[in-house]
């Protein structure tokens, strides 16, 4: 029997309720697309940040604040920006807490983003096109680390639409240049009288994807080492062969300095040791020769030769001894080569012990995030040293507790990368993180318990 027979035999009444129907659903149905759901509104928003461009070396700070302190007011967050450098302003955003006197938490975020070249990505780096067969958001700071700084503001508007009020007060600062090393922001920030008035008791901070379910949490950071190592030697023929020339001296250096990089890189290798628990040595440049015109003088063997070097060291490394590697090995004055460091990062905190932050019992905050995470469905992983730098290391270096953190699962590393990007579910699955942690973190209360368990004796 065909469809053509039943409506036949439907009653005319029947056949208008359902037209009725249809068209009430068609209404809705266009009503629901003229209003875009709140998590539709959450992207755009963060589309929004996404095509401020804050690259390095010309960041339009002005444009980020501007529309930053718009999303504060609209959260209903106190706004101030204090510039402790011309031209470099860092946002201040405030939620007072119930108990003022708690120490608070602050979540921090850098506004500013590392160049990129546009031609070798498929979307233009400050467009935040959305694929919409993907659901991938592509921009700069798509990870590092836009998405942060908007998530939490996206977390306090859905805590303050449900009626949440912390004990705690919670502050979500907005710093320039941490990538160009953070000297005019968070490092002169932490000196300041207005932090201190922040009483601050827990820093959050930037950390990375994960490839996997479980989301990454860093608790210390590689310090860096930056150095020049130069040989020196007799110039000469190059058709002779003879001891002692710069190059030589170099080079033998070259090799023992590679095989040192291998020694720790096949620790990694092999598993026994995360990327962040090793001393990373990397050549950031070779330079010697004697310059023509065209090219180099080839048959002259050059009286200089220099090397840089990046190393990174996690916070347990015994320095001393590196030090004497470098000094008896790498740079031995016997060879006629000498070194300079161009930076010299401690891996001290400023009361000289390791510059890390417990992820353990000991710490009252790591239970309480590890639980937060948790209760928002996701997972963290085995806590790591961030194998660069971040901010976070100006507040563990004067005895803050700080962990790096950015929850971005299933998501590939492209910090810095061409074609950064975050899958829009997974940047709203963030929200809901960051909503869980602020819940717990503001309202955990050491003394509260205390009281709560003497009360019960
Ligand atoms: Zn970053």
């Amino acid at each position: 029997m065909g469809t053509k027979n039943l409506t036949r035999n439907r009653p005319a009444s029947m056949a208008t309720a359902s037209t009725t129907l249809l068209l009430s659903l068609a209404l809705l149905a266009f009503a629901w697309a003229a209003s875009p759901s709140p998590d539709a509104e959450a992207i755009s928003r963060f589309q929004e940040y996404l095509r401020i461009d804050t690259a390095q070396p010309a960041p339009d700070y002005a444009a980020a604040v501007a529309f930053l302190r718009n999303q504060a007011s609209e959260a209903g967050l106190e706004a101030r920006t204090l510039e402790l450098v011309a031209g470099k302003p860092l946002l201040l955003l405030r939620w007072p807490g119930r108990r003022p006197s708690l120490p608070s938490v602050l979540l921090n975020s850098h506004t500013d983003v590392v160049p990129s070249e546009p031609s070798k990505w498929d979307h233009p780096p400050f467009s935040a096109a959305l694929d919409e067969a993907s659901g991938r958001i592509y921009a700069r700071g798509s990870q590092d680390m836009k998405c942060v700084g908007m998530q939490y503001l996206e977390a306090i508007r859905r805590l303050r639409s449900s009626g949440f009020i912390p004990d705690r007060t919670i502050h979500v600062i907005f710093v320039p240049d941490e990538e160009i090393g953070g000297h005019d922001g968070v490092e002169l920030f932490v000196s300041s009288k207005e932090f201190k008035d922040m009483n601050v008791g827990l820093v959050l901070d930037e950390g990375l994807p994960s490839p996997g379910e479980e989301y990454r949490v860093f608790y210390a950071e590689r310090s860096p080492w930056w150095l020049t190592i130069k040989a020196k030697g007799a110039p000469g023929h190059g058709a002779k062969l003879y001891d002692g020339s710069a190059m030589e001296n170099l080079m033998k250096s070259v090799e023992a300095i590679r095989r040192f990089r291998t020694s720790q890189f096949d620790l990694v290798k092999s598993g026994q040791k995360a990327e962040g628990d090793v001393v990373s040595v990397n050549f950031a440049y070779l330079k010697a020769g004697t310059p023509t015109p065209t090219g180099f003088v080839m048959n002259l063997q050059p009286s200089e030769a220099q090397v840089g070097l990046d190393i990174r060291m996690p916070p347990d490394v015994h320095t001393e001894a590196l030090e004497r590697r470098l000094i008896e090995e790498w740079a031995p004055s016997s060879r006629n080569m000498t070194f300079e460091f161009k930076q010299r990062g401690s891996v001290l905190d400023n009361f000289g012990k390791p510059a890390f932050t417990p992820a353990d019992s000991s710490n009252p905050w790591w239970p309480v995030l590890g639980e937060a995470v948790k209760k928002a469905g996701g997972k963290l992983g085995k806590p790591e040293v961030f194998p660069a730098s971040t901010d976070a290391r100006y507040f563990r270096k004067i005895g803050l507790p700080a962990f790096g953190f950015s929850p971005m699962a299933n998501t590939p590393v492209l910090l810095h990368d061409h074609n950064e990007f975050l899958s829009k579910d997974e940047y709203i699955k963030g929200i809901g993180v960051y909503e869980s942690i602020i819940r717990e973190l503001a309202t955990h209360n050491d003394e509260a318990r205390d009281e709560e368990s003497r009360a019960e004796l």
